[in-house]
């Protein structure tokens, strides 16, 4: 039935970028049979997923939306697929994204256009916009994305979703191909936060090969789908609420808070003042680690090559052509804030900004359960409006970059719509590992 749908929703949605139909309906009938024998089956067994093109599965594309890796097929799997393997997960297929996850809109995707289910003349969000666009539009029941700065939070609220990022290290890393490692995350992008828990629950986990996952065993998050927030504290920071917000938004989370109120949640106001940097923060760092990151596609061992006379000039051949304008942006800027001279002014700077932001929320949930805040200062806005202004794009990560920064878990639930019909996202945070408290805050709104 999902098959049949997504055959509907994708001319005009385009979320996916390959498919594996006949591999999903192989271990669909697998499925039937366990049932028919009287197995017991995991939760998310036979129901249709979809998968962000920058987690390797074996022997399928893992492209990043980058004519880098356009024919790059991974030999082996991400240690979330091999978790999903062993639960008899179904993947209808790769989704869209920004190149490297680089971007908020989707539109720098070097591959396909991924329209917002809601409106086409709207970007999905991004860099997870196929994740979320196929959620939306029910060519996937649940979907995979990565959240460097916002990719799953923002592209849920722009397509009235569900985005979590979980806590850094949290969920492994293995198998994701890095844009900025200190920062990257895996985490579902679904329907309602029921569900949510549940895809957590299936990737969840601490992994030898990953030497950031954080080790000890995981809770059931399903466990925390109770609808209770009695006596829970709230903290709305006031630097989230200011001028850059756009009022709908504003007001939408403004009512949230009203209604937490009603069911017994106590609100408060807090003050986080080091956010201001965070976005700054943010685009050095980030782009610092990408820039190392990215050095590996140098047209040797695997992805694009192009022909030439001699090593460099292949080299810078195939890094020419390879990644898009974005890409290039971000590589040269964090060669440069990570260049002797500059290190110190830009790259050490931004490290001292990101432990000040991180303590900050440290010092407020020691009087606050969980954040709540937009998702993004606007909703979904229209094709081509911010792409040729990467100051302008990046602005729409300010609510989200914190987050990254901290380490902290996010997340991002539907709270109503703008008059023009769009998704109004709202953000929930919780101090680190507290996916628990987050999930209930979440589950008790929805
Ligand atoms: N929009 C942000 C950026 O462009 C976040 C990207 C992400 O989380 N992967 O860097």
């Amino acid at each position: 039935a999902v098959i049949a749908h997504k055959e509907k929703t994708e001319p005009a949605v385009h979320a996916y970028l390959s498919d594996s139909h006949e591999a999903a309906l192989a271990v669909a009938t697998k499925v039937d049979e366990k049932i028919a024998n009287g197995e017991t089956i995991s939760p998310l067994a036979g129901i249709p997923g979809a998968i962000k093109d920058n987690i390797c599965i074996k022997d399928q594309k893992a492209t990043c939306a980058s004519k880098m890796l356009e024919n790059f097929v991974p030999p082996y799997n991400a240690t979330v697929i091999e978790k999903l393997v062993s639960q008899d997960y179904v993947s209808l297929g790769k989704v869209n994204m920004d190149e490297f996850a680089m971007g908020g809109s989707t539109e720098n995707s070097a591959l396909a256009k991924t329209t917002n289910p809601w409106n086409a003349d709207y970007v999905p969000g991004g860099s997870s916009g196929g994740s979320a666009a196929a959620v939306s539009a029910g060519s996937a029941v649940w979907a995979l994305g990565s959240d460097t700065g916002g990719s799953i939070r923002q592209p849920g609220a722009y397509c009235g979703v569900v985005g979590l990022k979980p806590t850094y290290g949290n969920v492994s890393r293995y198998g994701l191909i890095a844009f900025a490692s200190s920062l990257d995350q895996i985490g579902p992008v679904t329907r309602d936060v029921t569900d949510a828990a549940i895809v957590l629950n299936a990737i969840t986990g601490h992994d030898h090969r990953d030497s950031t996952s954080i080790p000890g065993e995981r809770p059931d998050y399903t466990q925390s789908l109770v609808s209770d927030v009695k006596g829970l504290k709230i903290g709305m920071p006031k630097e989230y609420f200011g001028d850059g917000i756009n009022s709908e938004v504003r007001e939408a989370i403004e009512k949230a808070a009203k209604t937490y109120e009603a069911l017994g949640a106590q609100i408060v106001e807090v003050s986080l003042p080091t956010s201001k940097y965070a976005l700054s923060a943010y685009y050095i760092i980030a782009l610092a680690e990408a820039s190392s990151n990215l050095a590996r596609y140098d047209g040797v061992s695997y992805g694009l090559r192009v022909p030439a006379d001699n090593l460099v000039e292949m080299s810078t051949k195939t890094r020419t052509q390879g990644f898009g304008p974005e890409v290039q942006r971000r590589i040269l800027l964090g060669t440069y804030v990570l260049s002797s001279g500059y290190y110190d002014a830009y790259y050490l700077k931004a490290l001292k900004a990101r432990r000040l932001i991180k303590n900050e929320f440290d010092a407020a949930f020691e009087n606050v359960d969980v954040l709540l805040t937009p998702t993004a200062p606007n909703t979904a806005f229209k094709f081509g409006e911010k792409i040729n202004d990467p100051l302008s794009m990046y602005m729409e990560d300010i609510c989200t970059t914190p987050v990254n920064l901290a380490g902290i878990p996010g997340i991002s639930i539907p709270a109503g719509f703008a008059s023009n019909g769009m998704p109004i996202g709202m953000q929930l945070l919780a101090p680190a590992m507290g996916e628990e408290v987050l999930l209930r805050a979440a589950y008790t709104f929805e």
